[in-house]
């Protein structure tokens, strides 16, 4: 096993957001209108996290437009959790190597702590594996999202304290924000340690009802790796998946498309163990393009010329943005 070396430039704002969350609480004092701002801001992201870096761009289980796929990465990257491209390709190495010495957070091999927060803290995670991702790179804009993968982070901060003050700032960024990173966290620790398996694949992954709870539907971890093509991930109407209702909501006003769902046989278990690690290997080295994939800038404006002209405004107004943000900042 490697001997982990925590980057100080991640590990102290992380430890520092934390520490400043209870001294801001107890600063600003507890109130229950502060509890429900962070509950609220901690699901809305929740959302972007498993819509976004997780089931759309780790695993491209649904289809959307050029502008969504922005307004996915912006909001995922609220939770402050790097970009939206460094997420999803460590997050496909994770499903190539579950739980094996490769799988950079596997429980099995490292233990609790590592796979729950020591991982992302680590030097030898810091950098992008590019080679992983070649279906999303090809997009600017993700690739400066990517870059500068703070700026939405820092925008969302300095908005909870315009709009909410020191109160706002405290519950809406300070709570909020490391309630999600635990939240989140535990799908790579608790979810492949706590609950049930109900399909024998070749990793630790389980089934939780309470962790489906704390991060809309991410707990039926055990059906997620046994078939990761999946937009939906509890199975059955009594699997509780918040995230998979909302993209369903969404695909009836035509916004997100081609939501893949399993069919009966996979969900009764059909498929075995090997076929599931070929697929995954497959997958893996076709980059995760779905089959027949037009490109989303084809599906969604009719010229190539308003593709470009619609990137450069993406890109002219994320820019904008980050100005706004540093100047608030300083
Ligand atoms: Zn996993
Ligand atoms: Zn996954």
């Amino acid at each position: 096993m490697r001997k982990a070396r925590y980057g100080w430039l991640v590990s102290i704002p992380f430890f520092a957001v934390h520490v400043a969350a209870v001294l801001g609480v107890g600063l600003v004092g507890f109130s229950w209108q502060g509890v429900v701002v962070a509950l609220v801001l901690y699901y809305v992201r929740m959302w972007g996290v498993t819509a976004g870096y997780h089931r759309y761009f780790s695993h491209r289980t649904y289809r959307t437009g050029r502008a969504f796929q922005l307004f996915l990465a912006l909001l995922a990257q609220t939770s402050m959790q790097k970009g939206a491209l460094w997420w999803a390709a460590h997050h496909r190495g994770h499903h190539k190597y579950a739980d094996t010495p490769e799988d950079v957070h596997s429980f099995r091999t490292y233990g609790f702590w590592y796979s729950h927060v020591g991982w992302i803290l680590d030097r030898e995670t810091e950098a992008t594996e590019w080679d992983r991702i070649g279906d999303l790179k090809r997009y600017p804009e993700l690739v400066w999202l990517n870059k500068w993968h703070l700026v939405p982070g820092i925008t969302y901060a300095v908005a909870t304290y315009l709009v909410g003050g020191w109160t706002g700032f405290v519950w809406g960024f300070l709570v909020a924000t490391t309630m999600l990173w635990h939240g989140t966290f535990f799908i790579n620790s608790l979810a492949h340690t706590f609950g049930r398996r109900r399909y024998p694949t070749t990793d630790d992954g389980k089934n939780s009802f309470l962790l489906a709870v704390l991060t809309l539907g991410e707990g039926w971890h055990n059906n997620h790796h046994y078939y990761p093509r999946s937009v939906r991930q509890g199975f059955f109407w009594w699997e509780l998946d918040v995230s998979y209702y909302v993209l369903r909501a969404l695909s009836w006003t035509g916004l997100v498309w081609d939501l893949h769902v399993p069919s009966e046989r996979v969900k009764a278990g059909k498929l075995s163990p090997t076929i599931v690690a070929a697929a995954k290997r497959k997958r893996a080295e076709s980059a995760f393009a779905p089959s027949g994939a037009t490109s989303p800038v084809v599906s969604t404006v009719s010229t190539v010329t308003e593709a470009l002209a619609s990137a450069a405004a993406s890109v002219a107004s994320v820019a904008a943005a980050s100005r706004t943000s540093t100047a608030d900042a300083e």
